[in-house]
């Protein structure tokens, strides 16, 4: 089993047990333990502590550590990626993505030196002089959900911690062994004992974090409901707080399409990560004639992908998280059906019987903005497929959904990739690409019900989150 990361030491008390899945075998390999509330009250305390000192340290040293953090993660990149792919099941390949995504944030952490400063306006008055600058703000509190166990987490803590902060990380109780081993690699690196806290458990360990008086800020990835309840609790509490929730992706096909482009990068975007993923397109719009020549297509090339465990070569899909995670997409599909989408391919035949948690892609056709399988988000490998007679109306159905996270565009008309993106109710968006992430050094942007807060994950407002500006006014 492994335990909490307290002051630098594993910790290993709890009142009863997570345990962790194979999910491509269904089997548990590993658990952790649910914090008590006196563990939690120990992990913050340990961060005021080392905040102390931490706040003080040069930001050069920072840095340096930071560096060091990065040489030991990229020695680690391998067995990282595997453990992705051990607790969540998508493909090594996958796997790999995610690291190398997660790293680029440790890449813009290390250029601190430059984010950090402020700004002066010498000789205001009489030999006076006023400066801002930035400093932490104190221990942040980064609560991060099942999808990405080590992107995620890397979104928050190497900034928060380059910034002078500390950090008390609660991983997904479904997948909490990234958590783990980055601590366990910070200290490898140098970075001292309590400035990166892990704890695990469920809701009442979040609760009492995002409650707990000496918490500043709160950093939240999760679902939607979750990430308005903490971003309602933490602000009612007077702490700053980013709260990133759930998705529903629209990705809109013209009839100009470059269908060579745009098959692959719906199929990516859809059936990618198992459909587990805030910015997997789930709703395909094909505009006026797209319809036919799309759906054929996407049909086809989404019979092709192969199903199976992550960790082996050729597969594109693995499983899902767990198996009531599985039974909740198997409904949406059956509630689907009910509502009238026509199972265009079906993904549940040949796999509920095997061992892991497995789904084959499936695609429902004939889905209107308003059923439960066009409105909400399914995270699963089922992509639905609506119909709009103009790009206009296909902006009126992203619109009328009350997520805002990502949207995509196919076309090679620069006129309707203008209107689109100028248009478009979401805050992040693909012209002519399947998944809109934006890198390290732009900020993750969902808008609406996707996102509570003002200033977004990782980029310059990263910086803003975990830094607060202190005005000095001064006559010499
Ligand atoms: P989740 O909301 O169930 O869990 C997220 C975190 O909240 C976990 O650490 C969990 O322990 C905690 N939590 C669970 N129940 C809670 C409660 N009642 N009160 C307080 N905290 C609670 O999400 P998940 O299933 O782990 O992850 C999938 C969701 O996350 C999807 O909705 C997905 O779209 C979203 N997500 C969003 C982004 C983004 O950037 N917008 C990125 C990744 C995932």
């Amino acid at each position: 089993m492994r335990g909490h990361i307290i002051k630098g030491r594993e910790v290993w008390d709890g009142e009863g047990q997570w345990p962790v899945f194979d999910p491509a075998r269904g089997e548990v390999f590993d658990a952790v333990p649910q914090a008590r509330p006196e563990v939690v009250e120990q992990a913050v305390a340990a961060a005021v502590e080392a905040g102390r000192e931490w706040a003080r340290v040069s930001t050069l040293e920072r840095v340096r550590l930071l560096f060091r953090y990065k040489a030991v993660l990229e020695e680690h990149f391998e067995e990282l990626a595997a453990l992705v792919t051990h607790q969540h099941g998508k493909t090594l390949e996958e796997a790999r993505g995610e690291v190398r995504r997660g790293l680029e944030v440790v890449d813009f952490a290390c250029g601190a030196a430059t984010h950090i400063q402020g700004r002066t306006l010498p000789n205001v008055g009489g030999q006076v002089d006023q400066l801002w600058y930035r400093q932490p703000v104190g221990v942040v509190a980064c609560i991060t959900p099942f999808n990405f166990p080590v992107m995620i987490p890397l979104w928050m803590v190497p900034l928060a911690v380059v910034m002078g902060n500390t950090v008390v990380l609660k991983p997904s109780e479904r997948t909490p062994l990234g958590a783990v081993r980055l601590a366990e690699l910070a200290l490898e690196a140098g970075i001292p004992a309590g400035v990166i806290n892990v704890v695990h458990g469920d809701g009442r360990v979040v609760n009492q974090l995002v409650e707990h008086p000496a918490v500043a800020a709160v950093s939240f990835v999760g679902s939607a409901a979750i990430a308005r309840r903490v971003y309602e609790t933490a602000a009612q509490a007077g702490k700053r707080v980013q709260a990133a929730g759930g998705a529903k992706n629209h990705l809109v096909v013209m009839p100009d399409a470059d269908w060579a482009q745009a098959v692959p990068a719906v199929i990516n975007s859809a059936f990618g990560n198992a459909g587990e993923r805030c910015l997997a397109g789930s709703v395909v719009v094909a505009v006026g004639e797209a319809y036919r020549p799309l759906l054929d297509q996407v049909v086809e090339a989404a019979r092709r992908l192969k199903v199976g465990p992550g960790d082996e070569p050729g597969v594109d899909v693995g499983p899902l998280i767990r198996a009531e995670h599985r039974d909740r997409v198997c409904g949406y599909i059956a509630q689907g059906e009910r509502e009238g989408a026509r199972v265009v391919l079906d993904g549940r035949p040949g796999y509920l019987e095997r061992p892991g948690f497995f789904l084959g892609p499936t695609i429902l056709d004939a889905v209107t903005p308003s059923s439960a399988v066009g409105r909400e988000e399914i995270f699963g490998p089922v992509l639905s497929v609506m119909q709009a007679e103009s790009l206009e109306e296909a902006l009126r159905i992203i619109e009328a959904n009350p997520y805002g996270n990502m949207a995509a565009i196919f076309t090679q008309s620069g006129r309707a990739a203008r209107r689109f993106r100028e248009g478009v109710q979401c805050g992040m968006v693909g012209v002519n690409v399947g998944v809109a992430q934006p890198l390290a050094y732009y900020p993750f942007s969902g808008w609406r019900e996707s996102f509570f807060g003002d200033l977004h994950l990782h980029g310059p407002d990263g910086v803003e989150f975990y830094t607060r500006k202190k005005v000095v006014v001064e006559r010499w």
